[in-house]
């Protein structure tokens, strides 16, 4: 028999030496073990649930799922142009926004081109960077102490913009720390970046935010070319095993995007649920309400136990819990709760909590309570 093919060293330079995206536990092992349903706090996920609207929509796209989808994703990019006052060549549909950001950098980026980066921005950026071949810079996060802390430093990343840099990644509100940025500071920093270089907004969770000073970057597109904006249906709609996402931006660079894009890439009961969604603003409404008020609430119960809770304008909160983190984490774990750890993130000492409906919520603070209890009896 012959050797086996050293397939790594067949890969692309940027591959060889990319780690594949860590998506956290096994939850199906995960749920099948755990004997009164497991707690799933660890991804971001709205459980509150999708609009009947958009489920009964997805339902009767299915007797049609003997035929491709409309490659054009004419009816949903409408409905999302008259949402956004936008053209609809202004937009570009993704399975799921991960897969357009990793296309950006893909046509936008490759060896010796240079991608700025926060370090504490959400990890899809890197990997994205990584796989085109070209160099991540990482600009360092506002320090703990910061109004922000951990948030993105528009200031040190608009001075690390060089001759060489062809992207820059930004969230607002970030994931995993939950930060954000004002419409100034936004304003000072896209006028300073150079024409020629690409700021990716990434929205994936505009809906959640109620800070009066926030303002969608889609505010500037009629102003900046070189500004595209990233949202997603996998979080205030709810629909994240559906996979539809979206990027705006100036009709020229979605034309560019559109010559690597898969032409089906959305299927077709994604399609139809994702638009249902979009008209559906009562139900929206109601989900995102209820997802506040338990941030708030959640937030003042694990700070009331003495651990640092982030300010956050997301669905979820990063949470200081100190040395014990990990073993906190492995016994919420036997109490059929799932966090996510942040050790990757350089953050071994948080864990990021998903703002859960409230009997979830409910269910996460006793078991923490217990585990307090436990340590000290
Ligand atoms: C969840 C998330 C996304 C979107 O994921 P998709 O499901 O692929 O649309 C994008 N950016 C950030 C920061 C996220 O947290």
């Amino acid at each position: 028999m012959s050797q086996v093919v050293d397939f790594n060293a067949l890969a692309k330079s940027g591959i060889q030496r990319l780690r594949a995206y860590d998506p956290g536990h096994d939850l199906v092992a995960l749920r099948r073990e755990a004997v009164d349903g497991l707690t799933e706090l660890g991804s971001n996920e709205n459980s509150h649930g999708p609009s009947p609207k958009a489920i009964a929509a997805a339902r009767s796209a299915l007797d049609e799922v003997f035929r491709y989808p409309d490659p054009l994703g004419g009816d949903l990019k409408r409905a999302l142009a008259k949402k956004h006052g936008v053209t609809t060549s202004q937009i570009l549909l993704g399975n799921g926004s991960h897969e357009l950001l990793m296309q950006f950098a893909q046509v936008f980026a490759g060896s010796g081109d240079e991608v700025v980066v926060s370090r504490h921005g959400f990890a899809v950026y890197a990997l994205a960077v990584q796989a085109a071949g070209a160099k991540l810079v990482l600009s360092e996060s506002l320090p703990p102490d910061a109004a922000m802390p951990l948030g993105h430093d528009l200031d040190a990343m608009a001075n690390a913009i060089t001759a060489r840099t062809k992207l820059v990644y930004l969230a607002n509100p970030n994931n995993p720390t939950g930060t954000w940025f004002d419409a100034d500071a936004f304003d000072v920093f896209i006028k300073r970046v150079p024409a020629n270089v690409i700021v990716i907004v990434d929205e994936a969770y505009a809906e959640y935010v109620d800070a009066p000073e926030w303002r969608s970057a889609i505010d500037w597109l009629p102003t900046h070319s070189n500004l595209i904006v990233t949202r997603t249906f996998s979080k205030a709609h709810a629909l994240a095993g559906l996979r539809a996402g979206y990027a705006l931006g100036h009709a020229n660079a979605m034309a560019v995007m559109e010559r690597v894009r898969e032409s089906f890439n959305v299927n077709g009961p994604a399609l139809a649920a994702a638009e249902a969604s979009l008209l559906d603003e009562k139900h929206l409404k109601s989900n995102v309400d209820a997802t506040r008020r338990e941030r708030d609430v959640l937030s003042a119960a694990l700070s009331a136990r003495g651990w640092k809770v982030w300010p956050s304008q997301t669905n979820f909160l990063l949470v200081e819990f100190g040395p014990e983190t990990a073993n906190i984490e492995q016994q919420l774990l036997s109490h059929d709760v799932v966090l996510r750890p942040m050790a990757g993130y350089g953050l071994p000492h948080c864990l990021r909590i998903t703002v859960g409906r409230a009997d979830e919520n409910v269910r996460l603070v006793a078991a923490l309570d217990a585990l307090k209890e436990k340590s000290h009896g």
